[in-house]
This record gives structure tokens, sequence and C-alpha cells, in this order.
């Protein structure tokens, strides 16, 4: 994606720790008040008994600075007669500084349970709304973590060693704000994301950004035409991102969906319409089905 190319987070890579550093885990629970107080200050309209009432829990990873890495499931309610719930998982804000892209997330855990989203209860779902906490709360907030990688360009996609790295020099003209890291898997927070693919093994994964204001897709299948005032517009795929891993790699159909501002959310109207055709685009869209072969 040609955007964002300015930026001067050069003193960001000189902090880059190489290789994989295991997932540490938060010392112990603690009050879900105390993730909020920080999160609904940086974030536009969340207030923080908005957050509160979200009930995340922290899943027992941490980013790189320690901060949990928040997620609530919700498993189906409503029966599907085609088989096992549809398994969406649903992710923000894992560039940081996107900040409607974690706010619309908490608006839609508000609508899971509302009569006019009852689509929603079909299905099983795994919601992050904040996979880059650390990007979100730096003093101003960045698009990468607290690494200087953008943790979209640090998923494993075939030839990633070669690849991502040729990309962000020739391409980026290493923009700091591209830095892949310096190997798949490098950061916390995409080793999280990419773990949760692998256990829930979703059927589709749905990653909010900003402020492009388009749908893209990646993966077998119909894309969506339109959510809301959002319309699909193929922006490309780039080595390291989840597009590209999940999509293309997993054989996983994964949405992108990018708000129209990054720092200004959508209304209230526009925030429901986005989550009902959301909504009937899967239940339309995606099955449930084991998949036959993964490429
Ligand atoms: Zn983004």
């Amino acid at each position: 994606m040609l955007k964002h190319f300015s930026g001067c987070l050069l003193s960001f890579l000189f902090l880059v720790s190489a290789g994989a550093e295991s997932v540490r885990h938060a010392p112990g629970p603690r009050p879900p008040g105390k993730w909020c107080v920080p999160l609904a200050a940086r974030l536009p309209e969340v207030s923080l008994a908005q957050c509160q009432d979200s009930a995340l829990v922290a899943s027992g990873a941490v980013s790189k600075k320690g901060f949990p890495l928040l997620m609530r499931e919700v498993p189906a309610t409503a029966r599907d007669a085609r088989g096992r719930p549809v398994r969406i998982l649903l992710i923000g804000g894992i560039h940081g500084d996107e900040k409607t892209a974690s706010s619309i997330v908490f608006k839609w855990i508000g609508k899971l349970s509302a009569p006019a989203t009852l689509a929603a209860n079909e299905f099983h779902w795994k919601i992050a709304p904040v996979v880059n906490p650390d990007g979100l709360l730096a003093p101003k907030s960045t698009r990468v973590n607290a690494n200087g990688v953008d943790l979209n360009r640090n998923f494993p996609t075939p030839n990633w060693r070669v690849e991502a790295p040729q990309y962000w020099r020739k391409v980026t003209q290493s923009d700091p704000r591209r830095f892949p890291g310096k190997a798949p898997l490098s950061e916390p927070e995409s080793r999280w994301v990419f773990n949760q693919v692998e256990q829930f093994q979703p059927d589709v994964i749905i990653s909010v950004h900003a402020p492009f204001g388009v749908l893209d897709f990646d993966g077998s299948g119909k894309p969506p035409s339109k959510f809301g005032r959002l319309m699909f517009n193929r922006v490309g795929v780039y080595p390291g991102s989840l597009g590209n891993y999940g999509g293309l790699h997993k054989d996983i159909p994964v949405v992108t969906i990018e708000l129209p501002n990054s720092q200004q959310m959508p209304g209230d109207a526009e925030v429901t319409r986005i989550w009902q055709d959301m909504l009937d685009w899967v239940q339309a869209n995606i099955s449930s089905q084991v998949k036959v072969a993964v490429k």
C-alpha cells in the first residue's frame, strides 16, 4: 500500500531487538478498569464505561512494553443449520495511530447482542480491538509497535526474508513507519495474532484500519462490494501483511476495512450500517466447512 510515506521514527530502528522473544505472560489478572483507563483516554468515542462493558479479558500474552493483549471470545448462541458456527476473528488497531480502527470495534462489541443485529449471535467470535497497544498508547500514537515494527508486515508470508526487506528498501524507501522487522513474527503482538489464527482457525478474518475509506479482500471467494459507504477497492498485496498471510497463504478470507478517518469516528448510523452489512456478507458468503486443502 503506497501510503503513509511520511514519518520520522528512525530512532526506533535502532531499538529493534533481533530475533523472536517468547511471549511473556502477564503477572496475573488485573481489574479491567485499569487497562481501560489509558485506552478510553486515547480512543475517540470510547468511554471508560463502554470499555469496561466490553468485557475484554487478558489473553495471557502482552505487548513489548507489557500491556495485556485484550480479547473477548463470544460463542454462538443461535444455531446455524449449516453445521458448526462460522468463526470470525475481528481485530482492530494493528496500526496504533489508526485510533478509529480500535474505537469502532468497541462499538461493535456493544452491538453483539442488540436485537437489530441478531445475525451476530450465529457466529463464534474472537475479538481484539487493540492489537498494538504500545503504538496506540505511545506519547504520540504510532503506526509501529514499541520496537518500531509495522506489525502488518511481520507475518510469515512465503519468502518473507527476501521479499519483506526488499520491498521495504526499494518500494517504501526504507520508510520507518513500514519497517517489517528483522524476522517474520519477531514481535509479540504479531505472534499473538498468528497464534489466534492457528488456534481458533477462523473461517474469516476481519481487520480494521484507517484512513483510506475502502474495503479490501484477500483470499478466494467473493469480496464484499460495500459495507456502509465503504466500497470494495483492491489496494494491493504486501510481503508480511495479514491479508497476504491469511488470505493468500492460509486460504482464509481476510477482509480489510479502511475507515475514512483515523482520528474521527464515522457517525453512529454509519457505524451500524458497516456492522450490519458485514454480518450480512459473512452470512451469505462464509461457510464453516472444513477446508479440504490449505495452500
Ligand atoms: Zn493500517
